[in-house]
Order: C-alpha cells, then sequence, then structure tokens
C-alpha cells in the first residue's frame, strides 16, 4: 500500500495500537503514474486562488500546490457532498482501505444508509454485513456507536468543533478535522499520513505530532480549508509519495528543503505509518474470517478453531475472547452471531 492513515478511526477507544490495527490507519493511493482519473468538476477551482498565501517559504508552497492542484484532482465521489455523515463514513471506510475499492462500498452503504438516523435505527450486525470486504470490522462497529450518539445527543446534527467531535465514540484528531474541513469548510488543516509525510519532508527533519499539526495549521489559506486539504493530500499520495516521491517533477520541489537527498526524514515522523504487520496466518485475519462467515449465518461456538484455522486451544480463545470484547460478536447458546 502506498500512502498512509486518513487518521485513525479506533483510536479514541483506546485501540490505536491495538492487536489487529496498526498505530497509523492507512488508506492506499493510486499514484498519478498509474492513471489516477482526473476531476474537472464545479467544486473545483478552474484557477489558482488569488487570496494571500502566508510569507516565507511554506506560503510559497501553497502556492505552488495550488496551482498545480486543479488540473490533476482525482475524481473522488464524496468530494461532491458536505454532508457530515456522507464524509464521515467515506473517511471511515478509507482507513486501511484502497479508495479505488471505496468508492462502490461507500455508495452502497449510504444508498442502506443515506442518515445517520437510519444508522442509529439498524443494528451494528447489519452495518458490519456492508462492510464486507473493507476489512477492520471495528470501523463499522464504531460508526454505529457515532451514528447512535449522535443522534441521542445532538438530535441528529454533527457538532462543528473538534472538541465535541472528538467526544464522539471512535473520532480521533484527524477524523474530527476532516468532518470540520471537507463537511464544514472550516479552515482547519488535517494531518494524516500523506500530510504527515509532505511536512517531514518539505522541513527535512522528523516532527512530533504537536510540530506536524501546527505546521498544517500555519498552512491554510484564509477561507480556503476544504480547498487546500484536499489539495495537499493529493499532494502526498500522487507526487510525495511514500516509496518513490516524484521529486525531479515537483512541483514544489523548489521549496523543499529535502528533494529526495539522503535518509527520508519521514520515517518515523508523526503521522506517517510505519510497515504493517503481516496479515496471513494472523489473528486479524482469523478474526476477519470469522466475522466473514457470521455475515452468512450463526456458527457454532464448537466450530471456531476450524474458522479460525488454528490447532492452538489457548490462541483460539485468545481470539474469540478479543471479538467479545470488541463487541463484534455475541453469543447465545452455544451459537455465535454479529450484534
Ligand atoms: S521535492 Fe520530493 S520530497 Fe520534496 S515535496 Fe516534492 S516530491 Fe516531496
Amino acid at each position: 500500500m502506498d500512502g498512509l492513515g486518513r487518521g485513525c478511526w479506533i483510536e479514541h477507544v483506546g485501540l490505536r495500537t491495538g492487536v489487529d490495527v496498526p498505530i497509523s490507519i492507512g488508506r492506499s493511493l493510486a499514484p498519478l503514474s498509474c492513471g489516477a482519473e482526473l476531476w474537472h468538476s464545479a467544486n473545483l477551482p478552474t484557477k489558482p486562488h488569488t487570496q494571500a498565501a502566508p510569507p516565507g517559504a511554506d506560503g510559497r508552497f501553497v502556492e505552488l500546490v495550488r496551482e498545480w492542484w486543479p488540473e490533476v484532482a482525482r475524481d473522488l465521489p464524496w468530494r461532491a457532498s458536505r454532508d457530515p455523515w456522507e464524509v464521515l463514513v467515506s473517511e471511515v471506510m478509507a482507513q486501511q482501505t484502497q479508495v479505488d475499492r471505496v468508492i462502490p462500498k461507500w455508495k452502497a452503504f449510504l444508498k442502506r444508509f443515506p442518515t445517520v438516523e437510519t444508522a442509529a435505527a439498524a443494528t451494528a450486525g447489519e452495518l458490519i454485513e456492508l462492510w464486507d470486504g473493507l476489512g477492520y470490522n471495528r470501523r463499522a462497529l464504531n460508526l454505529h456507536r457515532c451514528a447512535e450518539t449522535v443522534v441521542a445527543d445532538y438530535e441528529g446534527e454533527f457538532p462543528e468543533t473538534v472538541a465535541e467531535l472528538m467526544a464522539l465514540p471512535g473520532i480521533g484528531p484527524y477524523t474530527a478535522r476532516a468532518i470540520l474541513a471537507f463537511a464544514f469548510e472550516h479552515d482547519v488543516a488535517v494531518v494524516d499520513t500523506n500530510v504527515g509525510r509532505v511536512l517531514a519532508r518539505l522541513n527535512a527533519r522528523t516532527l512530533s505530532a504537536n510540530e506536524a499539526q501546527g505546521l498544517a495549521d500555519e498552512l491554510v489559506p484564509t477561507a480556503a480549508g476544504w480547498e487546500w486539504n484536499q489539495a495537499i493530500l493529493d499532494f502526498g499520495a500522487m507526487v510525495c509519495t511514500k516509496r518513490s516521491p516524484e521529486c525531479s517533477q515537483c512541483p514544489a520541489r523548489s521549496v523543499c528543503k529535502w528533494s529526495g537527498e539522503g535518509a527520508d526524514p519521514a520515517v518515523g515522523s508523526a503521522g506517517v505509518s510505519s510497515t504493517q504487520a503481516v496479515f496471513a496466518g494472523s489473528d486479524r485475519q482469523a478474526r476477519g474470517e470469522l466475522v466473514r462467515q457470521l455475515r452468512s449465518g450463526p456458527v457454532l461456538v464448537v466450530d471456531v478453531a476450524e474458522v479460525f484455522g488454528f490447532d492452538d486451544t489457548e490462541r483460539t480463545n485468545r481470539v474469540l475472547r478479543s471479538l467479545f470484547r470488541d463487541g463484534l460478536v455475541v453469543e447465545e447458546d452455544g451459537r455465535l452471531t454479529l450484534p
């Protein structure tokens, strides 16, 4: 996967480094060289904005990226939406899942759950059923809990502050700011793995979380938060990529302090993903397989070891307990089902 983390859907429930979720939750994004679709929608500017950018090299970086972006912006259907529920679903799905796989799932999910009220009225199991093929099923569970809270505590209207959004189940600092920037068009900065990587390279040094967020905040042009955040996300996904940054063709090369020379300062920098653990044979694979089979119907507890592919009773029990603890599986009379 190239590129990481649209924030971390499960970070707020204390599982950011949990058993089956890496430290950074990622989105894989197709680089420009592999034929990413271009977008020329009314949602995008047709020429660079003229608002004053901050002074200095960072201000020039903003100008260069904003000049580059309108012609290459990716065609992502959620960019046409300002509905916080639709934006939230896109952000949650895009964590750890390639964006081209997310698009049809996002459309199908919103067809079944077009509003936060419809999701809140469903069972968690119904959301998990529609999560088939996306992986990391806890994201669906947290989405359901979030919908229930927004309906119960906010009468179905998402709050518009970072603090209130982060108090919702499963929403961390990235997702809170993404809702504010992409649904409400506030001038806040999102820092996912792409943005974290770009900022570290631009400054030629590894950044702390506070430094990365502070630098990102300073870049946001006045009254252009939506556009700027989309532009820098695309820049990180298409030009300043994880494995092969296109420095020789980079529109911001003149203001970049790293430019591909020497050790990559993005490694270990805030928000930047680390390598994912091997999936085959992992507990995560076993958990996913049981949930996959539960989408088709109940599974007997006595059959779980076979579903997991384990011949180790202790490991089977441990993994099954983790599914109970997360609320992804319930048991009654020796039969397991989705919640
Ligand atoms: S010059 Fe290279 S490292 Fe610097 S911003 Fe551009 S692509 Fe990234």
